[in-house]
C-alpha cells in the first residue's frame, strides 16, 4: 500500500504537468472504482483549469478552479503516469512504475498545458483506490479530514503535541503511532522504522514516554525527531515503492533494502553495536518489525 512519502512523491511528480492546466477532457472508463464516482463527475471536471495539487494524509488534493478539489485516494495498487502525444513521460524524477496492464487504466484527465496535450492517466488493478469530489471551504470538517492529526511532514508535530496525545495512554506504541487521530499518514514501514531508530519497543505503553506533568520525556523527543526524518528521508528518495520492480500481478512491490527493520525479519539488527536480530510479531493484526535487544 502506498505510504504517505509515495502519495507525497506522486504530488510533486504530477504537479508540474497538472498545475496551471485545464482538463479538456475527463474519461471514466466505469462506473466506480471502490465507491462509485460522484454524480457527473466527468462533467464537473471538464473545461476546469488545475490551479493546485496538494496532499492531506494519504490523499491527493486536486484544486480546479471555482473551488472545487478532486479528492483521489491510491488505496493499494492506485498508480498514476502521465502521456504526451508520442510517448509515456516520468513526471520528473518520480512516477510511480505503473501496472502495464492499460485493462487497469480507469481514469484519464486529458490535459491542455502549456507544452501542448497530455494524459494523466490513473491506473488501479485491484480497484482500492477512489475519487471524490468536494467544495475547497468543506475540506476542514469534510468526513475524510476532519479527525486527522498532525501531518509528520509539517510544523504542528512536535514532542508536546505528541505528549499531549499518549498522556496517561496505555496503548501500545506501535497502535498510537498507527492512529491517524494522533499522526496522520503515518503506516505501518515507517512507525516500525521511526520506532527502530529510537531504539523504542512497539510494545510499550505510549503513556511511558510522558512525564506525570504532561511533559516530553527525553525518549520522545528522540522518537518525534525519528519520524520526522523516516518520513522525510523517503521523500527525499522518492517513496520507497517508486524505484521498484512491478510484480507479476501488476501491484507495486516495495524497495525493501531502504528499510532498516521492516520486512527484515532474521536478519541483524543494523544499530551499531547491538548484535540484535530482527524479529516479527503481530499487533493488532499487522506485521511488526523490531530488535529485542535494543528497542526497549
Ligand atoms: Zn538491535
Amino acid at each position: 500500500m502506498p505510504e504517505l512519502p509515495e502519495v507525497e512523491t506522486v504530488k510533486r511528480g504530477l504537479a508540474p504537468v497538472m498545475e496551471g492546466s485545464r482538463i479538456r477532457r475527463a474519461e471514466l472508463r466505469r462506473p466506480d472504482l471502490r465507491f462509485p464516482f460522484p454524480p457527473a463527475f466527468a462533467e464537473k471536471l471538464e473545461g476546469r483549469r488545475v490551479t493546485s495539487l496538494g496532499r492531506r494524509a494519504k490523499y491527493l488534493l486536486i484544486d480546479l478552479e471555482g473551488g472545487d478539489v478532486v479528492i483521489a485516494h491510491l488505496g493499494m495498487s492506485g498508480s498514476f503516469r502521465v502521456e504526451g502525444a508520442d510517448a509515456v513521460e516520468a513526471p520528473g524524477d518520480f512516477h510511480m512504475p505503473r501496472s502495464k496492464d492499460t485493462r487497469h487504466d480507469h481514469v484519464v484527465f486529458h490535459l491542455e498545458t502549456p507544452e501542448g496535450e497530455r494524459r494523466v492517466v490513473y491506473n488501479d488493478p485491484r480497484r482500492f483506490g477512489f475519487m471524490d469530489l468536494a467544495k475547497r471551504e468543506d475540506i476542514a470538517a469534510h468526513a475524510f479530514f476532519r479527525d486527522l492529526g498532525a501531518e509528520p511532514t509539517g510544523n504542528t508535530l512536535d514532542a508536546d503535541y505528541i505528549a499531549a496525545k499518549f498522556r496517561g495512554r496505555q496503548t501500545p506504541l506501535k497502535a498510537a503511532l498507527l492512529d491517524q487521530k494522533n499522526i496522520a499518514g503515518l503506516g505501518n514501514i515507517y512507525v516500525c522504522e521511526a520506532l527502530w531508530r529510537s531504539h523504542l519497543s512497539p510494545e510499550r505503553h505510549a503513556g511511558t514516554l510522558v512525564t506525570a506533568a504532561g511533559k516530553p520525556k527525553t525518549e520522545l523527543l528522540a522518537l518525534t525527531e525519528a519520524i520526522r526524518q523516516v518520513i522525510a528521508d523517503a521523500i527525499e528518495a522518492g517513496g520507497s515503492t517508486l524505484r521498484d520492480h512491478i510484480r507479476a500481478d501488476g501491484s507495486l512491490g516495495y524497495f525493501q533494502h531502504s528499510f532498516s527493520a521492516y520486512d527484515r525479519a532474521g536478519e541483524p539488527c543494523r544499530t551499531p553495536g547491538c548484535g540484535g536480530t530482527i524479529g516479527r510479531i503481530v499487533q493488532s493484526g499487522r506485521s511488526t518489525f523490531y530488535c529485542a535487544d535494543c528497542q526497549k
